[in-house]
């Protein structure tokens, strides 16, 4: 794609931030709720996740039948889960400051879009109107009306085994030349942000996770996060020019080391 076609650099922004959404933005993971309340319970849930790490299943099969377990209507999940789930209070902030400084935020998820902007309306208080959200969809299942008993099923946006490359939305960006490439971060708190955080110059991984882990090994420029306020202090900093990416990673590396000894 040439870099004028390129969506997200229409405001010429010299940032563009991508984050996870479940377990990032919320403070749970709103399938995992869906498939342990609503579905076929935890212990059938936990069996599953360990077959995709010992590669037994595709993590695309698995999600699969975790949501296909969920019989409950479209929208009387999306109703529950605006009640229970819990949001990170402090991205409304980080949601106001970008908007105000030409930040494009851009949501990338293993989820679904209807519940994602569900969520964050309720969170936001308004549309979520900058912000982009690329995701699953949801379908008919069977011909059925979504809002009926097991009458939708999760609509993958790509054909990979993941269900959705994270890291197909960034690579346009991280391809370009230097000096027409904004500063890219990404903030996550799974393995499967790897790949996508990968083509980004920093990522912010939240603090306590087997993320970092995978961070420390592989030699990936991170720097840990607890809320969006503190994402949101090193954004404005990096944004300024008060530090580089490098500086942030560098300190993000040895404060966790420490942390440790
Ligand atoms: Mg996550």
């Amino acid at each position: 794609m040439a870099p004028a076609d390129l969506p997200y650099l229409k405001t010429n922004p010299s940032v563009i931030f991508f984050t996870d959404f479940d377990g990032t933005i919320t403070l749970e993971d709103s399938n995992d709720y869906l498939t342990d309340n609503l579905g076929f319970g935890q212990t059938k849930r936990r069996k599953l996740n360990i077959n995709v790490l010992e590669k037994k299943t595709s993590f695309r099969d698995a999600f699969w039948q975790m949501l296909g377990s969920v019989k409950t209507p479209f929208s009387e999940c999306v109703e529950t889960l605006c009640k229970v789930m819990k949001l990170d209070p402090h991205f409304v902030e980080f949601y106001e400051w970008a908007k105000a400084n030409n930040v494009p935020i851009v949501v990338l998820s293993s989820g679904m879009i209807p519940i994602i902007r569900a969520l964050l309306e309720k969170l936001l208080g308004h549309k979520p109107d900058h912000i982009v959200i690329i995701a699953n969809d949801v379908e008919s299942r069977d011909g059925k009306h979504i809002n009926t008993p097991g009458g939708w099923q999760i609509k993958y946006h790509d054909d990979s085994h993941f269900g959705h490359d994270k890291s197909l939305e960034i690579k346009p960006y991280a391809q370009l030349p230097h000096d027409e490439r904004p500063t890219l971060l990404y903030a996550g708190d799974g393995v499967s942000d790897l790949s996508a955080a990968a083509e980004t110059d920093l990522l912010f991984a939240k603090k306590g996770n087997d993320l970092v882990t995978f961070c420390e090994r592989e030699g990936m420029p991170f720097t840990t996060f607890e809320d969006w306020s503190s994402i949101l202090a090193t954004s404005k900093d990096i944004l300024s020019g008060k530090v580089s990416v490098k500086k942030v990673a560098q300190e993000g590396l040895e404060k966790e080391q420490k942390d440790e000894a």
